[in-house]
């Protein structure tokens, strides 16, 4: 398909089209990856168990190729669900905030934790790391369903962008500190020679 040079890359509108959970049940590491795989030929575009047969159908259109159905070695397209987290077992580990694409946990350290569900994309990454299982899926609710499928995946594109850019800046600080104890260490070192 000829991408003219001002329009976003092939990567770009295929990412657009995915439900961007992050979930990693296409093989790949998140949405983009799938996307850039799908661009340059190495996955099919039926492996997205969250776009379901919806989304095989918006990428078999983009790129002009027939649509198929989803392959199900991947997953199954389940009913929009959002996570649960039963507060009065949480321990408050913040492992679940960790595992959150998106940001949809909020809590603190030795304090109970619970999601706001309106920004929860379903994804499930919160449920394994959670220590005392305390964190049930349930079936979406309709602030969730009544948006459409672009409006959630923009939603939540946008959080795990941010979500992203915010690790970048916290780990470059992180970097700079570790640096500048360094430097003064060294500093120290020389003035004792
Ligand atoms: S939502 Fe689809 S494309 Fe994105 S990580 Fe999950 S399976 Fe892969
Ligand atoms: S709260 Fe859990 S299920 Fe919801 S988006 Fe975050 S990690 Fe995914
Ligand atoms: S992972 Fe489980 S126990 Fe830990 S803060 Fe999250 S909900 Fe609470």
């Amino acid at each position: 398909m000829p991408v003219s040079p001002e329009s976003p890359s092939l990567t770009d509108q295929i990412n657009a089209l995915l439900p961007q959970t992050q979930c990693g049940q296409c093989s790949f590491q998140g949405c983009r990856p799938y996307a850039e795989a799908i661009a340059s030929g190495v996955a099919d575009i039926s492996q997205c168990p969250p776009g379901g047969d919806e989304g095989i159908r918006d990428l078999a259109d983009l790129l002009g190729v027939p649509a198929k159905p989803l392959n199900t070695e991947f997953g199954l397209h389940k009913p929009p669900s959002v996570a649960f987290i039963v507060e009065q077992d949480c321990i408050g580990c913040t492992k679940c905030i960790a595992a959150c694409p998106v940001d949809a946990i909020l809590g603190a350290s030795k304090f109970m934790h619970t999601v706001i569900a309106v920004e929860c994309t379903g994804c499930e990454l919160c449920v394994s790391p959670c220590p005392v299982d305390c964190i049930v899926m349930q079936p979406a609710p309709p602030s969730n369903t009544e948006r459409s499928r672009a409006q959630k995946s923009a939603q939540a594109k946008r959080r795990y962008d941010a979500r992203c850019l915010r690790k970048e800046k916290e780990e470059a600080e992180k970097a700079e500190r570790a640096k500048k104890k360094k430097l003064a260490l060294l500093k120290m070192q020389a003035a004792k020679k």
